[in-house]
């Protein structure tokens, strides 16, 4: 066993070596999205891609593999759950993924997102999808084979989809989201019939040191830590992590609408909250992530969504709020204002749709993946297979591609296949993890409506975020709510809140 002890710590030590590389990456990609100048460009790309080789190189090296090989024995003699028969199993599983895809299509793969990428910033503004689809064509090629690296599998987006949402299935995917799509689409069929809400009290001039500081003051009583995270601005928010003591978040400001930077900081925080929440043993080892792409945005979703847009949490901070902005919103009651940030409507773009609409924009993504990388679609046909799939699920449908099939980043900038399911996953897990948490303290959203969250964060901490990686999605679900994944607690959120704010009780009742 003790040969087992130094044979593990050697192998902590290489996978923490491969972890300061990549953490170091990590911030020069933090650095371009926030203050870099443009001159910085070239070289920083330069400088990323060699440390991304460099991680790699450090984490295929054949030593890792025969450490994991001699390290058997030992993790079959843990408990599943025991820390270092995840941490073995965890790196085994991302040490075989890791090998499967020669450096040589790892680094076309890269050229060609990169080049992508850049094609669609100027093909988007000018609505040129004839000037995409060459390209998009050559990244369905290219994400076919990389699927092709991990044959045989069910589905040929089964490995895709397994990069993001680990052990989760095109064909799991497909039951719960037609599933949900059946209980949904009835649901904004009533609530498009009645009068559309009134959101023109988000639409004025909000200064942007104001919203800085309520956004702030929001999210350090979410629990954010100040001393182990900080908010810049960028372009398009995310979350980056350079340690388990320094979890970034950035945002952008529209001062004509109030609606963004405050839901988006929430959002972010509650991405970085889970990082911040890993157990601290697990620092720098392939444990110190989030479970999977769905489970992370079950918490940004859920601080975002399920509290920031709750009646408790505007019960204590709409207050709050009128005293940063007495003139903007002095004489809006807090009614009004809730139903503004609770808007429901049939809009184009998937990053602003509301909590009700926003799976269909999700679910239409993820089919058109399967379809693509069947062969059942061609790249040519997919404008007008997105206008019909609008129509259908949305009862609207944009006249340009710039709003359709050119809005989101996903497949101009990274591969077809597991890009989406996440988001709708999150929405899934995040209700049927906050079933659970209320379950265990039903008075959460009394707290919440005199601003305290630390029974609520420190339930998702316990639960949720102390695990880190150790579960797969499917376990973490099962462990937290002692079911499978499932719709019901989603739904009934859903019709609860919306069947209330819209006045719609009984036509959601069956
Ligand atoms: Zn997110």
């Amino acid at each position: 066993m003790s040969d087992a002890r130094s044979k593990l710590q050697d192998l902590k030590t290489r996978l923490i070596e491969v972890s300061d590389v990549e953490y170091a990456n990590a911030i020069l990609g933090w650095d371009q999205s926030t203050y870099m100048p443009a001159g910085g460009a070239a070289a920083r790309a330069r400088q990323s891609a060699t440390l991304s080789q460099i991680a790699h190189e450090k984490f295929t090296d054949p030593a890792i593999g025969r450490l994991l090989d001699d390290l058997w024995p030992y993790e079959e003699s843990l408990p599943y759950d025991a820390d270092d028969a995840a941490l073995i199993r965890v790196a085994r599983r991302e040490y075989e993924r890791a090998l499967k895809v020669p450096p040589d299509f790892m680094a076309r793969l890269s050229s060609h997102m990169a080049a992508s990428y850049q094609l669609w910033t100027a093909a988007r503004p000018a609505n040129d999808f004839a000037r995409m689809q060459p390209n998009l064509e050559k990244t369905l090629e290219l994400s076919r084979q990389l699927a092709e690296f991990f044959a045989p599998y069910e589905h040929i987006a089964d490995p895709l989809i397994d990069w993001a949402d680990y052990g989760m299935k095109a064909s799991t995917i497909s039951a719960i989201f037609a599933q949900l799509r059946s209980e949904l689409i009835p649901i904004v069929e009533v609530i498009a019939s009645q009068p559309i809400a009134d959101d023109s009290c988000l639409r004025q001039q909000y200064p942007e040191a104001e919203q800085w500081a309520f956004a702030v003051e929001v999210i350090k009583r979410f629990g954010y830590d100040f001393d182990r995270g900080r908010m810049d601005k960028t372009h398009h928010p995310f979350m980056t992590k350079f340690s388990l003591g320094d979890v970034r978040i950035t945002t952008r400001v529209d001062e004509g609408y109030l609606g963004e930077m405050i839901f988006s900081a929430m959002h972010e925080a509650g991405h970085a909250m889970y990082e911040l929440g890993i157990c601290a043993d697990y620092e720098g080892l392939p444990l110190a992530h989030g479970a999977s792409a769905g489970a992370h945005e079950s918490q940004s979703r859920l601080w975002e969504n399920l509290v920031g847009r709750s009646r408790p949490f505007w019960n204590f901070f709409y207050p709050r709020l009128q005293a940063f902005f007495p003139q903007q919103l002095g004489g809006v009651s807090l009614d009004a204002f809730y139903r503004a940030v609770n808007k429901v409507h049939r809009s184009l773009i998937r990053t602003d749709a509301d909590e009700v609409t926003y799976n269909l924009h999700v679910m239409l993504r993820f089919d058109f993946e399967l379809a693509l990388l069947e062969g059942r679609l061609a790249v040519a046909d997919l404008p007008e297979a997105w206008r019909a799939r609008y129509q259908t699920d949305l009862g609207i449908a944009s006249p340009d591609d710039r709003d359709g099939v050119l809005q989101d980043v996903h497949w101009y900038g990274g591969i077809i296949g597991g890009s989406f399911q996440g988001y709708t996953l999150g929405n899934i897990m995040a209700a049927q993890f906050q079933q659970a948490a209320l379950a265990a303290h039903p008075d959460i959203p009394a707290q919440i409506a005199r601003g305290e969250f630390g029974v609520l964060h420190d339930w998702l901490r316990e639960n949720i975020y102390r695990p880190g990686m150790k579960f797969t999605p499917s376990e973490l679900v099962e462990r937290v709510s002692g079911q499978p994944l499932s719709i019901e607690p989603y739904i009934a959120y859903l019709r609860t809140k919306y069947g209330e704010l819209y006045g719609v009780w009984g036509s959601f009742l069956h």
